[in-house]
């Protein structure tokens, strides 16, 4: 069974690669041509390409030659010629999937091809690379080549000033990291004005590393936060009681899910401390939010793994780089809850104005492509979530590096024995090694047992990413120790020193299996590029955290048939097959908390495009009156329908509560007829006062002072609401687990709260510009009144 579907998988990329060889020659036909041009010649190719595409020709039509071109350009700039490989990567990015290439293929020259195509239409392309250094390092480089063919190429990094960033998005190819990208789509939705926004609209995206940023990545949402000062003793009696606070006892916490929640003996803890009589009252919504903050605080973030405590301060770490993240904090109190936990001084709380995640930025692009050595594994995931394809592109040179069968120890202690023992083996004849660690604090471990055999070596713990690409970059040279966490330096070059190819090239020792298969082949990844000999190994123990994490019964069963050898081996065949379990069970485990992510931030999604449309529609300002009298129209309306419910008899409709709110909506104030009994009528007689407002601010049509002040009012609103709403959403976050329902699924009760939510939010928003447009015009013809006289 399994065979024949891997049969007919291989088959349809034979297949399609068969398709791809036949451009390629026609790619290789017109070399000639192109090599005999002059570089003016050569130059003026891009105008036609234009001129053709304006035409009405397509894309596929141009390929061939744009390529060749830009092979040719590349050929007399930068000395290098694309491989054949490398067309068909370019080919399979210009289509809008994703490349998969191994290390050292040359992706970065291949990014050359799609974004040059995919330029030529003049709406913009951005390249998206996994860090500043290698955005800056592209831009430079292989802008070169764009440049020579009379494109404009622009470099986003962060903290440029807005008319630089301007700039950079307006070129026809445009650099930078990903996040940068997302920030600035946010930073661009709190724009006061039009001019003041940076980016146009999406055209196609090139993502290096593409599954680092899609998936990796993905975890946490881009947040644009705002200062507010917290309350300091509130998060330290909350970091008290979670502190003795016990796992399913006084909290739930899904390992899944990360859904946390208190039990009622957690609450009934929490009420006693505080002194309170009923947790669940919505006065108390606070209250509840620093004690989960402060669980959270407590099972999510383990010190020197998650976070270091430095200069009385709080610093993440990035998880998979093990690198600190410079200035980064985390938001809605879960910081100060961290800092309440450590006993440092409590920061300034961050309260998120905008967020999205970097999956829904991205869904956002008409067309995506990306580029990885590593995606294959997930191809279904990606081909749901963002509809690419994953093409396998075959390497240039035959690959040579030999992957070992794993290795398991029975104790963690022997493990890294053994770790540092086959370090030495390989360093007394001077093959460089490179071990992959998945945290700080393994990376330590690592690094005393190397201590212990006196193995001098690297620990890029903790480095700038400058220092890292350097120090990564060097890991081939003869004689060479290199401890790293296994997203370190991502996407830099090993290139192996001289003499170290007939070693056997860079050896590679991962420590820990990662969380999906996809990494560890990241890792094994960064040795044997282009031909190279290489060599990969993973040292594992049963005391591994993905053991103990989530196979903890399947490890106890096997420890009773398990046969090991003096030095704590263990020898079962059948080991294999329990790593690959675990790691299945594990990569299934992050999956659905990727999934289950993106469902509920789909939730927040539609809001934030009604809201973002809305604002884009108030700075554009062409129907601002339009949408100031529907907005008008709308209260108006839902003041009558709250006040008189068609299923209600009229006899009690309530007339004086209508009238009044409907004044404080209106101009000139109105008498409502008690004696009414159909709401249409209600509503006609109301017709005209709702046009009252819109003439009175069309007669200021001519006072600018006015006339700016307006959508300001109107901005200001939207933008508060919005902040508004992002917190009451993450609290009916917080909140599904308090309510444990029985029959409803969570995320059924999060989509439909956060939809009557937002509906309730929306309306009185809509009720609060009005009334403070009606306060604000009021004003000024009082004003005008007096002056007059
Ligand atoms: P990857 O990102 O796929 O790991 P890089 O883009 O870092 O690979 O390229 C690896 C190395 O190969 C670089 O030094 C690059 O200059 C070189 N290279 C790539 N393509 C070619 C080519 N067509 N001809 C010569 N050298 C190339």
């Amino acid at each position: 069974m399994f065979s024949i579907f891997k049969r007919t998988k291989e088959q349809t990329s034979a297949r399609e690669l068969k398709r791809y060889y036949k451009i390629v020659d026609q790619i290789n036909a017109l070399e000639a041509t192109y090599a005999a041009m002059s570089d003016e010649e050569l130059q003026s190719m891009t105008f036609k390409f234009k001129e053709r595409l304006e035409n009405g020709e397509e894309i596929t039509a141009i390929i061939p030659d744009a390529f060749a071109v830009v092979r040719e350009t590349s050929k007399r700039i930068l000395n290098m010629r694309h491989f054949d490989v490398q067309l068909i990567g370019g080919l399979v990015l210009t289509e809008g999937n994703i490349a998969e290439m191994p290390t050292g293929e040359g992706k970065t020259l291949v990014a050359s091809l799609p974004s040059y195509v995919r330029a030529l239409e003049g709406k913009g392309v951005h390249v998206i690379t996994v860090n500043d250094y290698l955005a800056k390092r592209d831009f430079e480089l292989i802008g070169q080549i764009h440049r020579f063919l009379g494109l404009t190429v622009g470099l986003n990094v962060p903290m440029m000033e807005q008319g630089a960033k301007q700039d950079a998005y307006n070129a026809d190819i445009t650099y930078g990291v990903g996040t940068e990208f997302g920030f600035d789509y946010l930073r661009d939705n709190m724009a006061h004005s039009i001019a003041a926004k940076v980016q146009r609209p999406y055209h196609f995206a090139i993502i290096d590393e593409v599954d680092s940023v899609l998936i990796d990545e993905a975890k946490t949402p881009l947040i644009i936060a705002g200062k507010m000062s917290a309350n300091e003793e509130l998060h330290r009696i909350a970091a008290m009681l979670a502190k003795r606070f016990v796992k399913d006892e006084d909290y739930d916490f899904d390992d899944e899910t990360k859904a946390t929640s208190l039990t009622d003996q957690g609450i009934e803890k929490v009420e006693a401390a505080f002194g309170v009589d009923n947790l669940y009252d919505l006065e108390h919504q606070t209250l509840y939010h620093y004690v989960i903050q402060a669980v959270r605080a407590h099972v999510m973030f383990e010190r020197d793994v998650d976070y270091i405590v430095r200069d009385n301060k709080i610093e993440l770490v990035d998880m998979f780089t093990g690198r600190i993240m410079e200035g980064r904090t985390l938001s809605d109190g879960l910081h100060q809850a961290i800092e309440a936990k450590e006993g440092v001084e409590i920061t300034e709380e961050n309260k998120a104005q905008a967020q999205i995640t970097i999956q829904n930025y991205f869904r956002m692009y008409p067309k995506l492509s990306g580029m990885t050595g590593t995606a294959k594994t997930q191809e279904k995931e990606i081909l749901e979530v963002y509809d690419m394809r994953v093409i396998q592109i075959p390497t240039n040179k035959p690959r040579q590096r030999i992957d070992q069968a794993d290795i398991v120890f029975e104790t963690a202690e022997a493990k890294y024995e053994f770790v540092a023992q086959e370090t030495l083996r390989r360093h007394e004849k001077g093959q460089p090694v490179l071990i992959g660690t998945t945290s700080i604090l393994q990376s330590e471990k690592v690094s005393q047992y190397l201590k212990k055999y006196s193995l001098s070596h690297q620990l890029l713990n903790a480095k700038t990413v400058e220092q890292e690409v350097e120090l990564i970059s060097e890991a081939g040279q003869k004689g060479r120790i290199t401890v790293a966490t296994n997203m370190a330096g991502r996407g830099t070059d090993i290139v192996l020193g001289e003499g170290v190819e007939e070693l056997g090239g860079l050896f590679v020792i991962g420590t820990e299996k990662h969380e999906s298969r996809r990494v560890d082949n990241q890792l094994r990844g960064r040795s044997g590029r282009q031909g190279d000999h290489g060599e990969s190994q993973f040292i594992l123990s049963l005391e591994d955290d993905m053991f103990k994490r989530f196979a903890k019964d399947d490890v106890e069963k096997f420890r009773k048939k398990m046969i090991t050898n003096d030095i704590q081996r263990i020898e079962n065949k059948d080991i294999i097959e329990l790593i690959n379990r675990t790691q299945r069970i594990v990569e299934g485990a992050h999956f659905s908390m990727r999934e289950y992510n993106l469902k509920l931030d789909d939730v927040i999604n539609d809001q934030r495009k009604i809201i973002y449309d809305l604002r884009d529609k108030v700075l554009a300002g062409d129907d601002l009156l339009a949408l100031i009298t529907r907005m008008m129209y709308e209260t108006v309306d839902f003041a009558v329908r709250d006040n008189a419910p068609e299923e209600v008899d009229p006899i009690e409709w309530d007339f004086d509560k209508m009238e009044h709110t409907i004044n404080s909506l209106l101009l000139t104030p109105v008498t409502i007829d008690q004696a009414e009994t159909k709401v249409t009528k209600i509503l006609d007689s109301l017709n005209t006062n709702v046009f009252e407002l819109r003439d009175f601010i069309e007669s200021f049509q001519s006072n600018e002072q006015v006339m700016n002040i307006i959508p300001q009012v109107v901005l200001s609103y939207i933008d508060a609401t919005w902040v508004k709403h992002l917190e009451q959403m993450t609290h009916l976050k917080e909140g599904i687990g308090l309510r444990q329902y029985q029959q409803e699924d969570p995320m059924r009760i999060y989509q439909r709260e956060g939809l009557e939510l937002f509906g309730k939010n929306y309306q009185e928003l809509r009720r609060s510009i009005v009334v403070e447009l009606v306060a604000f015009m009021k004003n000024i013809s009082t004003i005008e009144e007096q002056e007059e006289i």
